[in-house]
C-alpha cells in the first residue's frame, strides 16, 4: 500500500483508511476490466486468444469496425458473451456487493459490460458502458429483445431493418447522459472513492476520481500496476482486487460476515 509517497505492505492497512471507510456515509466505487480479470474475463490489454488472436480488442470495439465488417464485430461479441456466461463473479465482485450493505449510500459505477457485479448482488449500480447481453438497433439505438432467427449476421432490426448491435458504448461514442450525470454528481459528493482495476485512461470515466479528489474525498486506488491516478490517490493498494478488497472489508468490519 502506498500512503502518500511512502510505500507499505498491502497487509498493513492504515487506520486512517479503515476509519474513513467505517465513518463514510457516501462511498462510490469505480471499477474497470481489472475487477473481472480474476474471473477469467480478459481486459483489453490482455492478448486475445484462439480465433481472435490476430485482432486487437480496441480495433473491434469501435463504430468504424462495425461499419467496415458488422459480421466480424457481431461474432466477436457473441464469443465474449459465451466467455462471460461461463465466468463467475470473483471475491472482488462479492466484496463490493457486501460494501453496499455496510454503507448508508454506496454506489458502484462500472465501465464493465459483463454483468458480473449484478450477478454478485450489487444493486446500486451504474453501468456506464452498457451491457454485453443487451442488443439494440444500430440506427435508432432502441433496445430489441427478440428478432427473426435467420442465418444473417448481424440480424436485422424487426422494426427498421438496420443491423442489430450489442448495446455497449464503443470507443469514440458518447455515454448515456443520465448515467454519466449521476456518476459525476455522486463522485463529487462522496466521502470515500474507490478506484478498482481500471487503467484510469478511458474518458470520461477517468475524470470521476478527479471530480472526487477536487471535492475533497479520500481517494483509494486498488490495482496491480501504477496508473495515471496513482500519484493523486491518498492510498494505493497494489495487488489483485480479488485479494485486496475482501482483506480491506475484513479489516474495516472484523466482526461482520464479509
Ligand atoms: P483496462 O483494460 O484499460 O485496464 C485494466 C486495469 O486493471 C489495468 O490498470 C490493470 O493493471 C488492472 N488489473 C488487471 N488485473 C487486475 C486485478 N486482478 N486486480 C486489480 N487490477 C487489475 O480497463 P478499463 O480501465 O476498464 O478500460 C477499458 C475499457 O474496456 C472499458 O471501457 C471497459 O468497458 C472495456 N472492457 C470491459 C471488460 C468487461 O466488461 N469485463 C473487459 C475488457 C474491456
Amino acid at each position: 500500500m502506498n500512503e502518500g509517497p511512502a510505500a507499505h505492505s498491502p497487509l498493513a492497512v492504515a487506520p486512517e483508511l479503515l476509519n474513513a471507510l467505517r465513518a463514510a456515509t457516501r462511498i462510490v466505487a469505480l471499477t474497470g476490466a481489472g475487477v473481472s480479470a480474476e474471473s477469467g474475463v480478459p481486459t483489453f490489454r490482455d492478448a486475445q486468444t484462439g480465433l481472435w488472436a490476430r485482432y486487437r480488442a480496441e480495433d473491434l470495439a469501435t463504430p468504424e469496425a462495425f461499419a467496415r465488417d458488422p459480421a466480424l464485430v457481431w461474432d466477436w461479441y457473441a464469443w465474449r458473451r459465451e466467455l462471460v456466461a461461463r465466468a463467475a463473479p470473483n471475491p472482488a465482485h462479492h466484496a463490493l456487493a457486501a460494501l453496499e450493505t455496510r454503507c448508508a449510500e454506496f454506489t458502484l459505477i462500472t465501465q464493465n459490460v459483463d454483468g458480473l457485479h449484478r450477478r454478485a448482488g450489487s444493486r446500486r449500480l451504474i453501468e456506464l458502458h452498457g451491457d454485453l447481453f443487451r442488443t439494440c438497433c444500430s440506427r435508432e439505438r432502441r433496445v430489441v429483445e427478440c428478432w427473426k432467427a435467420t442465418e444473417q449476421r448481424p440480424p436485422a432490426c424487426p422494426r427498421c431493418g438496420a443491423p442489430l448491435r450489442p448495446d455497449v458504448v464503443w470507443f469514440g461514442e458518447t455515454l448515456p447522459q443520465d448515467a454519466l450525470a449521476s456518476a459525476f454528481e455522486l463522485s463529487g459528493g462522496c466521502d470515500v472513492f474507490l478506484c478498482v482495476g481500471t487503467s484510469a485512461l478511458v474518458q470520461p470515466a477517468a475524470s470521476l476520481p478527479l471530480a472526487a479528489l477536487q471535492a475533497g474525498a479520500l481517494v483509494v486506488e486498488i490495482n496491480l500496476d501504477e496508473t495515471a491516478l496513482s500519484p493523486h490517490a491518498r492510498f494505493t493498494l497494489r495487488g489483485p482486487a480479488g485479494v485486496l478488497l475482501p482483506m480491506l472489508l475484513a479489516a474495516a468490519w472484523p466482526s461482520a460476515r464479509n
